[in-house]
C-alpha cells in the first residue's frame, strides 16, 4: 500500500495532430506542454510524484490518456492521487477556468484551490463549474472516465488579449505550472502556500520549439512469433532466437516494433497472391494481427517497416537451409528477390527479422 505517496497525473491537453486552441499567436498545445513542464518540476520539488501523459509533441487519444490514468491508480492503491488536465481556452471568454467533477467532492476541493492560487497570482479570477452531460454524468470524458479526483484547467483564453499577457512566453507558462503546484501542494497537505510570490523551485525544462523533429535513430526491437498448424510457438525478439522449428511448415505469422509499425502478408503454398497485408504497432493492448490462415503453409513472406532511417532485414529456412536476407525499407522490394522464401510451393519453416538502421 502507498498510503503516504501523493501522486499528481498531468495530462497535458491536445498535441501532435491536434493544436486545441490557436489565439495571438499560441498555439494551445504549446502552451499545454510548457505550463505542464513547469508544474511537473515545481510539483516534484515538493515530494509529489508526477507523472505526465505527453512531454512531447504527440498525439493521444481521450481513451489512452484515461487508461495511462486509471493504471497507474491501479498500481498505487493506497495513493492519493490528482488528475489535473491541463488546457488554455479560446472562443470569446476571458480568464482561468477549473471544472470538477458533478460528484463534487475532493476534486472540487482541488479545483478551488487552483482557481484560488491563479487568482492570488495571476490576477485570473475564478471560475469554477461542472458540467452535466445529457446522460445525467459527468460531461467532459477525462473526468467522466478517470478513477480518481480530476479538475481540468483552462489557464486563459489565447483569443483574449487581456488574457495572453500572462501566458505568451514560455517563462510565463512554466511559472502558471508553478502557480498550480503550489495550488496542489496545499491541496496534499504539503505546504501552507506560496504567499509572496511563487516560491516554487526554478525549473528548466528545455524550451518547447516548434519544428519538425530530426528523425532519432534510437534502437528499434522488433517481436515476431509463427504457428505451426495453429499453435504459435513464443515469441522471438530480434536475433536472440529464430521463430518456428525447422521443421514444421509454418502457417501464421506475427509481428511488431518496439515503435513505429511494420507490416507484412504471406502468401500461401501453390498459389501467387498474398493473403491481405496486416500491419501492427506497439500496442497499449497487445491486439496484435497475424498473417495466415490456420492450417495452411505459407511460402512467401514480406515484411516492411514505416520509419526513416530504417528498414527489415528477414530471412526465412526452407528444406533445412537459411536462404538469403530481403531487405525492405515502407515498400516491397521488386523482383524475384522481394521475398523471402522460394515461393515454389516449399513451405517455410523458421523465420529470422531484425530491424537495422539504414
Ligand atoms: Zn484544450
Amino acid at each position: 500500500m502507498y498510503r503516504n505517496l501523493k501522486i499528481l497525473i498531468i495530462d497535458v491537453g491536445h498535441g501532435g495532430s491536434d493544436p486545441g486552441a490557436v489565439g495571438n499567436g499560441i498555439v494551445e498545445k504549446v502552451a499545454n506542454l510548457n505550463t505542464a513542464l513547469g508544474l511537473k518540476a515545481a510539483a516534484e520539488a515538493l515530494g509529489i510524484k508526477v507523472f505526465i501523459i505527453r512531454s512531447s509533441d504527440v498525439t493521444q487519444s481521450l481513451e489512452y490518456r484515461v487508461k495511462f490514468a486509471n493504471d497507474i491508480a491501479r498500481q498505487y492503491p493506497g495513493a492519493q492521487i490528482l488528475f489535473v488536465s491541463l488546457h488554455h481556452n479560446a472562443g470569446g471568454g476571458d480568464r482561468a477556468e477549473t471544472i470538477h467533477s458533478i460528484y463534487r467532492g475532493e476534486g472540487q476541493r482541488a479545483a478551488m484551490m487552483i482557481a484560488d492560487e491563479l487568482h492570488k497570482h495571476l490576477g485570473q479570477a475564478k471560475k469554477v463549474y461542472e458540467k452535466v452531460g445529457s446522460d445525467n454524468k459527468d460531461y467532459y470524458y477525462v473526468i467522466r472516465n478517470t478513477s480518481m479526483d480530476a479538475v481540468i484547467v483552462e489557464v486563459a483564453f489565447l483569443d483574449n488579449v487581456n488574457d495572453v499577457q500572462i501566458c505568451d512566453s514560455i517563462e510565463e507558462q512554466h511559472r502558471n505550472g508553478q502557480v498550480i503546484a503550489c495550488a496542489i501542494g496545499k491541496f496534499f497537505g504539503l505546504i501552507e502556500g506560496c504567499d509572496n510570490d511563487v516560491e516554487a523551485p526554478k525549473p528548466t525544462p528545455p524550451p518547447v520549439v516548434e519544428l519538425p523533429k530530426p528523425p532519432t535513430l534510437e534502437e528499434v526491437a522488433v517481436f515476431y512469433r509463427v504457428a505451426v498448424g495453429r499453435s504459435y510457438y513464443d515469441w522471438v525478439k530480434d536475433l536472440e532466437d529464430y521463430a518456428g522449428d525447422k521443421k514444421n511448415p509454418c502457417t501464421l505469422f506475427m509481428a511488431y516494433p518496439s515503435i513505429g509499425e511494420l507490416r507484412f502478408r504471406v502468401s500461401p503454398i501453390n498459389e501467387v497472391r498474398y493473403y491481405p497485408e496486416v500491419q501492427n504497432y506497439k500496442s497499449a493492448y497487445n491486439n496484435y494481427d497475424e498473417a495466415g490462415v490456420p492450417n495452411v503453409p505459407f511460402d512467401k513472406l514480406q515484411i516492411r517497416f514505416n520509419k526513416p532511417g530504417y528498414k527489415v532485414r528477414y530471412r526465412v529456412m526452407c528444406n533445412g537451409s537459411w536462404l538469403g536476407w530481403v531487405e525492405n525499407e515502407n515498400s516491397y522490394a521488386e523482383g524475384p528477390n522481394g521475398y523471402a522464401g522460394l515461393g515454389d510451393g516449399t513451405p517455410i519453416t523458421a523465420v529470422e527479422v531484425k530491424i537495422v538502421r539504414k
